[in-house]
């Protein structure tokens, strides 16, 4: 069955980066067999310019019809003086409640070429291959009551609340154990349940779902003991599952242990595996127009959408495994070169789509 797959390219280098993935469609679809059409529409500051919207109408209808979306960047000085709700970046958060995207992958990949660009010991980050999945719509970020509120002595008190019903640890835990399956079937699940109830609860529906994957490996971690394991010896993990709030900072520590933001992919997955794909890293206005946006990170954004919503895994293997040759070639965009020779972002998709027609 032919797969519908939406493009939003945004703003900024959202255009140059989503440009060279769509070579990297069109190789899979004319040269690999993917059954897919492409269909393009506007968000972010390109919504509001076209539409007055920074998520029009007719972009969130294409993207509910859609099985999967590739999301490029949004935002741009521009755009900085508009009032909230018609900002580029209110596109992208309205677009991930609309669609109910609860599950937020965000692998840490190290290419064993780049090791020097963590500010780690090459030797405990070489090859690392790390996928941290966050609960993206619950937790203390939504809880309510939340506020600030004048207590009786006049002092000012600053509160939020940290919730999880059953249903939204389970689904998350499903979402990762799933994706455990996938990898290598290890999954540690990070919480505080020696201080918190809510904790308490995570853990126990965890060790209930665990029950329906007994091919997968289920650990537990304190956050705080996580986070020092993350940055003592990250290549212990394969999959790692924790709330909003957790996931939110240790997803930004395991990136940083990669050293670049050019390179870092990411998604949102909702309950039957439609995804939202994008880089990491936002539209980049200070390199915009001036072919020098590193494309990897897009381009492995949408080898997680063949893996994750288009069940093409031999296809994400293969972008992949392009994306290791062109750094073995040592091709580099100037945000990885280190100082040295580099080449523009048209030029990193050409030799991508060239390394996934070589067949050595
Ligand atoms: P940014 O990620 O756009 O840029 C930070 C730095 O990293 C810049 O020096 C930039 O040149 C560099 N960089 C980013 N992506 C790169 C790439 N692919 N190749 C090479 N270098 C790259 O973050 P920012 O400067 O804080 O924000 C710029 C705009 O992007 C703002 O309007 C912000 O709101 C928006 N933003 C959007 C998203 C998103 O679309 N999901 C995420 C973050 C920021």
């Amino acid at each position: 069955m032919t797969k519908k797959i939406a493009l939003l390219a945004g703003d900024g280098i959202g255009r140059e980066i989503m440009a060279e993935a769509v070579k990297i469609l069109d190789c899979l679809r004319q040269d690999f067999g993917l059954n897919a059409e492409c269909e393009p529409a506007a968000i972010g500051g390109a919504g509001y310019d076209q539409c007055g919207q920074p998520l029009p109408e007719a972009t969130l209808a294409l993207c509910e019809r859609s099985d999967a979306i590739l999301f490029g960047a949004i935002g741009g000085p521009q755009y900085d003086s508009l009032e909230r709700e018609l900002r580029p970046e209110k596109g992208l958060l309205n677009l991930r409640s609309s669609l109910a995207l609860f599950s937020n992958l965000r692998p840490a990949i190290l290419y064993p070429q780049l090791a020097d660009a963590s500010s780690l010991k090459a030797e405990l980050v070489a090859g690392l291959d790390l996928m941290i999945v966050r609960e993206l719509t619950g937790g203390i970020y939504f809880g309510q009551p939340r506020g600030i509120r004048e207590l009786d002595n006049g002092e000012r008190q600053g509160y939020n609340t940290l919730v999880y019903a059953e249903h939204e640890v389970e689904r998350i835990a499903r979402s990762a154990f799933e994706i455990a399956l996938l990898r290598e079937r290890k999954l540690c699940s990070v919480d505080k349940a020696n201080v918190l109830e809510v904790s308490e609860l995570w853990r126990e529906v965890v060790i209930r779902v665990a029950a329906d994957y007994p091919e997968v490996e289920l650990s537990h971690m304190y956050v705080d003991n996580a986070s020092m394991q993350l940055v003592r010896a990250p290549k212990q993990f394969d999959v790692i599952v924790t709330t909003n709030w957790f996931g939110d900072i240790l997803s930004d520590t395991a990136a940083m242990l990669t050293g670049s933001i050019g390179m870092l992919p990411s998604a949102s997955l909702d309950q039957d595996g439609k995804g939202l794909y994008e880089p990491v890293h936002g539209s980049a206005p200070d390199i915009a127009g001036k072919n020098m946006a590193n494309p990897l990170a897009t381009i492995l954004s949408l080898a997680m959408m063949l893996r994750y919503s288009l069940a093409q895994p031999e296809l994400a293997g293969l972008v992949e495994t392009a994306v290791g040759k062109v750094l073995d070639q040592g091709l580099r965009t100037a945000d990885i070169a280190g100082g040295g020779a580099s080449i523009g972002t048209s030029e990193m998709g050409d030799a991508v789509v060239l390394a996934m027609r070589d067949p050595g």
